[in-house]
């Protein structure tokens, strides 16, 4: 049933990590947010409690956790001839509900972009010339730089306690990283996850870390201070769809 609600400063529509990101930001500067979902409420206990959140049936198989495309969905084409229809069923593209939103369900893998990939366009013509792109593609640049974002991934990764091994900190190489990732200005807040063995000569020389909001160790910090952060008020729990 509608009730009204006394007026409030700011008003968020959603409450995944964008939501919920901007709302504390918001709330931090001292104004009043409130945060309308169009899902379930939901907290870690009891709806992440174990053993009810490793129901594979409900969770994995029935997606318990997403938006269902009759109440919801995408439309997509495969080029722009083509009419757009709606996802009308889920598989690997799922979209979040609930408070939290895909933040409740996500692998939890915390790679940082390439420099590269905020000049895709660019970075292609460069590399193989502007022939390689048919005239439907619709790449393009990013309107800001890795460089501009470095500091707020920083942030992130200690607000969130990511835990991995930094491979470029400011150019220089560090043994252990991944040598391939772009420079960073930082450690990660958490040691790395304990080493995953792979087999054979080819995969070992293509895994060099694994970056991972899965805490490596206990961890306490908060949004409010992501510097002292050993690790953070944020936990990943294995979600029965992705095995992790
Ligand atoms: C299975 C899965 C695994 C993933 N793994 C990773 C990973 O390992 N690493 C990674 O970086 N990213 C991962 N992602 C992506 C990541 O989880 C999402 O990019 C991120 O959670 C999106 O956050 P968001 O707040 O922008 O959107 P959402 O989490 O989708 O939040 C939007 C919220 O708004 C609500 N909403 C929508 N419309 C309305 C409306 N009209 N009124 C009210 N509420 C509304 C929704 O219910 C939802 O709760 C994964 C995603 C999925 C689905």
């Amino acid at each position: 049933m509608a009730r009204t609600e006394k007026k409030k400063d700011v008003v968020l529509v959603g409450f995944g990590w964008t939501g919920a990101i901007m709302g504390i930001e918001l709330a931090n500067e001292g104004l009043e947010v409130l945060a309308l979902e169009r899902g379930h409420d939901q907290d870690t206990v009891p709806n992440f409690q174990y053993p009810n959140m490793i129901d594979e049936l409900k969770y994995g198989i029935r997606y318990g956790m997403m938006e269902k495309p009759a109440n919801t969905t995408v439309t997509i084409r495969r080029s722009l001839d083509e009419e757009a229809l709606p996802y009308r069923s889920l598989g690997t593209f799922l979209l979040g509900t609930g408070v939290g939103g895909a933040g409740t369900h996500w692998n939890g893998l915390n790679w940082r972009p390439m420099q590269s990939e905020y000049r895709l366009k660019s970075y292609v013509t460069e590399k193989f010339g502007a022939g390689v792109m048919t005239e439907d593609m619709t790449i393009q640049d990013y309107p800001m730089t890795y460089e501009e974002l470095e500091p707020h991934f920083d942030r992130f990764e200690k607000v969130a306690g990511i835990s991995g091994t930094a491979g470029n900190i400011n150019g220089k190489i560090v043994e252990g990283g991944n040598p391939f990732e772009a420079p960073r200005s930082d450690e990660y807040p958490m040691p790395a996850m304990a080493a995953i063995s792979f087999s054979g000569e080819s995969a070992r020389n293509s895994f060099h870390s694994v970056i991972s909001i899965t805490a490596s160790a206990p961890c306490t910090a908060s949004m409010a201070e992501p510097a002292k952060c050993s690790s953070a008020g944020i936990t990943c729990r294995a979600w029965p769809g992705c095995g992790s």
